[in-house]
């Protein structure tokens, strides 16, 4: 779409403080139910056209297949129907070549960016499970409608079934691959991180053989939800789970990593500084306020929180650690590790050289710990329903 743009169009112009007028092509973002599409390539976001490429709706139809060729011989070539379990969502996925790459990743990127189906294209590894929800559910409705239906979406996915061209969904052997991918590429992207930082809290909190660091902030709601899984990990896994408990300061004046506008900052360095600020008056207490922080829905307002920290360790107490210091050298180094971890969302789970990033569902976490950090279950209990 041609938008007329005013704009300063020579440096001359621009001195003189008068505009002129051009004609220019502006690039016109992709949008479908109101979301606009995502645009990163990196490694962790690309993972998914070697291994699992995303599902179509009806409407990528219309932009993938050419106006010339037969839907039904052209699916054959580029789709496949995705066999689900019952009460599934039956979809349209593209084919894939025989190492499981998409047939349309080609060296190294998507021959069909531009018009790729939704399930990639709206989909990225930075977003946590409720971004990715709000945009799967859209998804699912239009599919539904589309069996409901018989559209050309439902008419393609009978036929490529019918003739065999199928393609399983997600299973554990697939998930297991997804999982070490993830971890590699963690791996990798810890190693190429500057100034690595050994990611020991402090020495009386150097982390045991077992110890995880978690990097959270109290008012992400991810870091949250994480809490109550970590919980139950740790009643399945007892003593054998370490925790050490890091706050990070998520504000561009306290975080060199983090921009003044990105999300999420709200008075989350705040609530960091009250916390640690417990922690150095008294470090046994730490852990009854951060629950106390952590249980409800949402985190209680600051004056409370800074009343109730007051309680615990005594007021002076607490005004002396709060502009100690070492609170602010404690936070620095939280600042560092956050930026080692590869800095950008929260929470992290750390252990060693590995890297759990942003908020893993049930199943990841329960690899995480079980398998590398080698934990054993104590109890049968699922982590998640
Ligand atoms: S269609 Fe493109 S973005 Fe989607 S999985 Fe295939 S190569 Fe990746």
């Amino acid at each position: 779409m041609g938008l007329r743009s005013i704009t300063p169009c020579c440096e001359r112009e621009a001195a003189s403080g008068r505009l002129c007028e051009v004609n220019m092509e502006l690039p016109v973002i992709r949008n479908e139910f109101g979301f606009a599409r995502t645009q990163c390539g990196c490694a962790r976001c690309s993972v998914f056209c070697r291994f699992m490429p995303g599902y179509l709706i009806p409407s990528d139809l219309e932009r993938l297949i050419p106006p010339e060729e037969d839907p039904f011989t052209w699916a054959r070539s580029h789709l496949r129907a995705l066999m689900v379990a019952p009460g599934g969502m039956p979809s349209l996925v593209p084919a894939q070549q025989a190492d499981g790459h998409c047939h349309w990743y080609q060296d190294g990127g998507c021959a069909v960016w531009q018009n790729s189906p939704y399930g990639c294209a709206f989909f990225d590894q930075h977003m946590n499970q409720e971004a990715h929800e709000q945009r799967n559910q859209p998804g699912r409705k239009v599919r539904q409608e589309a069996f409901e239906q018989n559209t050309l979406y439902a008419q393609l996915w009978q036929a490529l079934t019918d003739g065999g061209l199928v393609t399983a969904g997600r299973g554990k052997e697939l998930n297991e691959r997804l999982y070490a991918e993830f971890q590699e590429i963690g791996r990798r992207e810890n190693q190429a991180a500057p100034g690595p930082e050994p990611l020991a809290i402090s020495e009386a909190d150097a982390p045991a053989q077992r110890g995880v660091v978690e990097l959270f902030a109290y008012t992400c709601p991810a870091s949250r939800r994480l809490h109550h899984e970590m919980q139950r990990a740790q009643s399945r896994h007892g003593d054998q789970l370490v925790l050490h408990l890091l706050p990070v300061p998520m504000c561009s004046r306290c975080n060199a990593f983090v921009e003044e506008g990105d999300p999420g900052q709200h008075r989350a360095c705040e609530y960091a500084r009250l916390a640690w600020a417990v922690k150095i008056a008294e470090a046994p207490a730490f852990q009854t306020f951060h629950e106390w922080l952590m249980q409800p829905h949402e985190v209680p307002r600051l004056p409370a929180a800074h009343r109730y920290a007051g309680t615990l360790v005594g007021p002076d107490a607490l005004e002396r650690a709060l502009t100690s210091d070492k609170l602010e050298e404690d936070l620095q180094h939280m600042v560092r590790v956050y930026g080692s971890a590869g800095r950008g969302r929260l929470p992290k789970l750390i252990h060693g050289m590995l890297i759990l990033d942003g908020e893993p569902n049930g199943e990841t976490l329960e690899h995480f710990l079980g398998q590398l950090v080698g934990l054993k279950t104590t109890s049968p209990t699922p982590l998640s329903p």
